[in-house]
Protein backbone atom coordinates (compact mmCIF):
# COMPACT_ATOMS: atom_id res chain seq x y z
CA UNK A 1 0.00 0.00 0.00
CA UNK A 2 1.58 3.16 -0.91
CA UNK A 3 -0.31 5.20 2.11
CA UNK A 4 1.97 2.94 4.60
CA UNK A 5 4.77 4.61 2.25
CA UNK A 6 3.66 8.06 3.22
CA UNK A 7 3.26 7.41 6.72
CA UNK A 8 6.88 5.97 6.81
CA UNK A 9 8.49 8.99 5.19
CA UNK A 10 5.96 11.34 7.61
CA UNK A 11 7.91 9.29 10.52
CA UNK A 12 11.21 10.19 9.13
CA UNK A 13 10.15 14.02 8.05
CA UNK A 14 8.66 14.94 11.44
CA UNK A 15 12.26 13.78 12.78
CA UNK A 16 14.44 15.39 10.44
CA UNK A 17 12.33 18.68 11.23
CA UNK A 18 12.85 18.36 15.45
CA UNK A 19 9.29 17.90 15.58
CA UNK A 20 9.55 14.40 16.73
CA UNK A 21 12.77 13.53 18.94
CA UNK A 22 13.31 9.81 20.07
CA UNK A 23 9.57 9.85 21.50
CA UNK A 24 7.08 11.40 18.98
CA UNK A 25 5.22 9.20 16.32
CA UNK A 26 2.10 9.75 13.52
CA UNK A 27 -0.59 7.58 12.94
CA UNK A 28 -2.92 6.84 9.49
CA UNK A 29 -6.10 5.96 9.25
CA UNK A 30 -6.02 2.62 7.13
CA UNK A 31 -7.39 3.51 3.92
CA UNK A 32 -9.27 0.14 3.42
CA UNK A 33 -11.34 0.61 7.34
CA UNK A 34 -12.39 3.80 9.15
CA UNK A 35 -11.72 1.45 11.85
CA UNK A 36 -8.25 0.45 11.95
CA UNK A 37 -5.40 2.97 11.92
CA UNK A 38 -1.51 1.91 11.58
CA UNK A 39 1.11 3.38 13.78
CA UNK A 40 4.89 2.09 14.05
CA UNK A 41 5.92 -0.15 17.09
CA UNK A 42 8.12 1.55 19.99
CA UNK A 43 11.33 2.99 17.56
CA UNK A 44 13.20 6.27 16.91
CA UNK A 45 11.08 7.70 14.47
CA UNK A 46 13.96 8.09 11.88
CA UNK A 47 14.98 4.17 11.49
CA UNK A 48 11.06 3.94 10.80
CA UNK A 49 10.65 1.20 7.70
CA UNK A 50 7.56 -0.71 6.60
CA UNK A 51 7.88 -3.77 8.62
CA UNK A 52 7.86 -1.60 11.79
CA UNK A 53 4.41 -0.44 11.23
CA UNK A 54 1.23 -1.93 13.30
CA UNK A 55 -2.29 -1.85 12.83
CA UNK A 56 -4.42 -1.31 15.58
CA UNK A 57 -7.98 -1.14 16.18
CA UNK A 58 -9.42 1.71 17.46
CA UNK A 59 -9.22 0.75 21.07
CA UNK A 60 -5.48 0.70 20.48
CA UNK A 61 -5.49 -3.12 20.19
CA UNK A 62 -3.01 -4.57 17.99
CA UNK A 63 -4.63 -6.76 15.14
CA UNK A 64 -3.68 -9.89 14.79
CA UNK A 65 -0.86 -11.75 16.44
CA UNK A 66 1.47 -9.29 17.74
CA UNK A 67 4.98 -9.89 19.27
CA UNK A 68 6.36 -6.26 18.51
CA UNK A 69 6.26 -3.53 21.42
CA UNK A 70 3.31 -1.05 20.92
CA UNK A 71 3.71 2.71 22.06
CA UNK A 72 2.44 3.38 25.51
CA UNK A 73 0.68 6.84 24.37
CA UNK A 74 -1.01 5.06 21.02
CA UNK A 75 -4.68 5.72 22.63
CA UNK A 76 -4.10 9.46 21.96
CA UNK A 77 -4.74 7.83 17.91
CA UNK A 78 -7.48 5.66 18.44
CA UNK A 79 -9.67 7.66 20.72
CA UNK A 80 -8.78 10.75 18.16
CA UNK A 81 -9.67 8.78 15.43
CA UNK A 82 -12.97 7.69 17.16
CA UNK A 83 -13.77 11.05 18.24
CA UNK A 84 -12.86 12.94 14.78
CA UNK A 85 -14.68 10.76 11.50
CA UNK A 86 -12.94 13.24 9.02
CA UNK A 87 -9.08 13.10 10.62
CA UNK A 88 -7.26 10.56 8.66
CA UNK A 89 -3.76 11.13 10.24
CA UNK A 90 -2.46 11.95 13.89
CA UNK A 91 0.70 13.32 14.95
CA UNK A 92 1.81 13.69 18.36
CA UNK A 93 4.91 15.03 19.20
CA UNK A 94 7.04 16.92 22.33
CA UNK A 95 7.65 19.95 19.83
CA UNK A 96 9.90 21.97 22.03
CA UNK A 97 8.68 25.28 21.27
CA UNK A 98 5.16 24.87 21.45
CA UNK A 99 5.75 23.38 25.31
CA UNK A 100 6.67 27.22 26.56
CA UNK A 101 3.18 28.16 25.74
CA UNK A 102 1.17 25.33 26.96
CA UNK A 103 2.99 26.38 30.71
CA UNK A 104 2.60 29.92 30.73
CA UNK A 105 -0.91 30.64 29.48
CA UNK A 106 0.05 32.89 26.94
CA UNK A 107 -1.61 31.26 24.25
CA UNK A 108 -0.08 30.70 20.50
CA UNK A 109 -1.54 32.99 17.87
CA UNK A 110 -1.31 33.45 13.99
CA UNK A 111 1.58 35.07 13.33
CA UNK A 112 2.52 33.76 9.43
CA UNK A 113 0.07 32.45 6.44
CA UNK A 114 2.11 29.20 6.78
CA UNK A 115 0.16 28.43 10.00
CA UNK A 116 -2.37 30.16 9.84
CA UNK A 117 -4.62 27.41 11.23
CA UNK A 118 -3.26 28.35 14.71
CA UNK A 119 -6.07 31.19 14.38
CA UNK A 120 -8.56 29.03 14.81
CA UNK A 121 -7.93 28.70 18.40
CA UNK A 122 -5.12 25.54 19.99
CA UNK A 123 -6.66 24.12 23.61
CA UNK A 124 -4.08 23.29 25.84
CA UNK A 125 -5.07 20.32 27.57
CA UNK A 126 -4.28 19.96 31.56
CA UNK A 127 -3.86 16.82 32.41
CA UNK A 128 -4.08 17.26 35.80
CA UNK A 129 -7.80 18.22 35.39
CA UNK A 130 -8.77 14.38 34.93
CA UNK A 131 -5.94 12.61 36.80
CA UNK A 132 -2.94 13.97 39.58
CA UNK A 133 0.15 12.70 39.25
CA UNK A 134 0.69 11.75 36.17
CA UNK A 135 4.30 11.07 34.67
CA UNK A 136 2.34 13.54 31.65
CA UNK A 137 1.65 10.28 29.37
CA UNK A 138 -1.46 9.83 27.88
CA UNK A 139 -1.38 5.92 28.57
CA UNK A 140 -4.77 4.96 29.01
CA UNK A 141 -7.99 5.17 26.77
CA UNK A 142 -9.70 7.29 29.76
CA UNK A 143 -6.97 10.13 29.35
CA UNK A 144 -6.91 9.61 25.53
CA UNK A 145 -10.69 10.55 25.60
CA UNK A 146 -9.75 13.41 27.51
CA UNK A 147 -7.42 14.53 25.14
CA UNK A 148 -9.86 14.19 22.25
CA UNK A 149 -12.51 15.88 24.15
CA UNK A 150 -10.00 18.43 25.15
CA UNK A 151 -9.35 18.89 21.19
CA UNK A 152 -12.50 18.77 20.22
CA UNK A 153 -12.88 20.26 16.91
CA UNK A 154 -9.71 21.81 16.17
CA UNK A 155 -6.56 21.04 14.20
CA UNK A 156 -4.26 20.99 17.04
CA UNK A 157 -4.15 21.24 21.18
CA UNK A 158 -0.78 22.00 23.21
CA UNK A 159 -0.53 19.70 26.15
CA UNK A 160 0.66 20.93 29.29
CA UNK A 161 3.97 20.28 30.06
CA UNK A 162 4.24 17.57 27.30
CA UNK A 163 3.46 18.83 23.83
CA UNK A 164 1.27 19.10 21.43
CA UNK A 165 -1.11 16.87 19.21
CA UNK A 166 -1.85 17.55 15.49
CA UNK A 167 -4.19 16.07 13.28
CA UNK A 168 -5.66 16.28 9.45
CA UNK A 169 -7.72 15.38 7.09
CA UNK A 170 -4.68 13.69 4.89
CA UNK A 171 -1.16 12.57 6.36
CA UNK A 172 0.47 15.65 4.51
CA UNK A 173 -1.68 18.34 6.34
CA UNK A 174 -0.67 16.92 10.04
CA UNK A 175 2.82 16.67 8.67
CA UNK A 176 3.27 20.07 7.55
CA UNK A 177 0.63 21.96 10.32
CA UNK A 178 3.31 20.16 12.53
CA UNK A 179 6.20 21.43 11.14
CA UNK A 180 5.09 24.61 10.60
CA UNK A 181 3.34 24.80 14.27
CA UNK A 182 7.02 24.48 15.39
CA UNK A 183 8.08 27.40 13.10
CA UNK A 184 5.31 29.32 14.66
CA UNK A 185 6.05 29.15 18.37
CA UNK A 186 9.49 29.77 17.72
CA UNK A 187 8.46 33.13 15.83
CA UNK A 188 5.90 34.60 18.04
CA UNK A 189 8.53 34.15 20.70
CA UNK A 190 11.46 36.19 18.70
CA UNK A 191 8.91 38.44 17.43
CA UNK A 192 7.63 38.97 21.36
CA UNK A 193 11.03 38.98 22.45
CA UNK A 194 11.97 42.13 19.57
CA UNK A 195 8.46 43.97 20.02
CA UNK A 196 8.95 43.90 24.02
CA UNK A 197 6.27 44.47 26.36
CA UNK A 198 4.64 47.73 25.08
CA UNK A 199 5.28 46.97 21.06
CA UNK A 200 2.65 45.24 18.44
CA UNK A 201 2.19 42.72 16.64
CA UNK A 202 0.08 42.70 13.74
CA UNK A 203 -1.18 38.72 14.02
CA UNK A 204 -2.74 37.42 10.89
CA UNK A 205 -6.59 38.60 11.34
CA UNK A 206 -9.66 36.51 11.18
CA UNK A 207 -10.21 36.99 7.50
CA UNK A 208 -6.53 36.33 7.14
CA UNK A 209 -6.71 33.04 8.90
CA UNK A 210 -10.22 32.43 7.07
CA UNK A 211 -8.82 32.37 3.75
CA UNK A 212 -5.36 30.86 4.78
CA UNK A 213 -6.09 27.85 6.57
CA UNK A 214 -8.44 25.96 4.56
CA UNK A 215 -6.02 25.51 1.38
CA UNK A 216 -2.90 24.22 3.59
CA UNK A 217 -1.60 20.88 2.37
CA UNK A 218 1.86 21.52 2.10
CA UNK A 219 1.88 20.42 -1.72
CA UNK A 220 5.09 21.33 -2.60
CA UNK A 221 6.96 20.74 0.14
CA UNK A 222 5.64 17.09 0.85
CA UNK A 223 6.42 14.98 -2.54
CA UNK A 224 10.08 16.86 -1.88
CA UNK A 225 10.20 15.77 1.49
CA UNK A 226 8.70 12.43 1.04
CA UNK A 227 11.54 11.89 -1.66
CA UNK A 228 13.97 12.72 0.48
CA UNK A 229 12.70 10.51 3.13
CA UNK A 230 11.85 7.34 1.39
CA UNK A 231 15.34 7.63 -0.46
CA UNK A 232 17.25 7.63 3.18
CA UNK A 233 14.33 4.57 3.99
CA UNK A 234 15.90 2.63 0.90
CA UNK A 235 19.68 3.49 1.87
CA UNK A 236 19.83 2.13 5.06
CA UNK A 237 18.24 -1.06 3.78
CA UNK A 238 20.98 -1.48 1.91
ZN1 LIG B 1 4.30 12.17 24.47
Amino acid sequence: MEQLEDLVAAYRILAEHGVIDAYGHVSLRSPRDPDRYYLARSIAPERVQLEDLIEYDLGSTPVGVEGRESVRERFIHGEIYRARPEVMAVVHNHSPSVVPFSVTGVPMRPIWHMAAFVGEGLPNFEIRDFQKGTDLLVKTPQLGQALARTLGAKPAALMRGHGSVVVGENLPRAVGRSVYLELSARMQMQAMALAGPDGSIAWLDDAEVRAAAPIQDYKRAWPLWRDKALARAKAERG
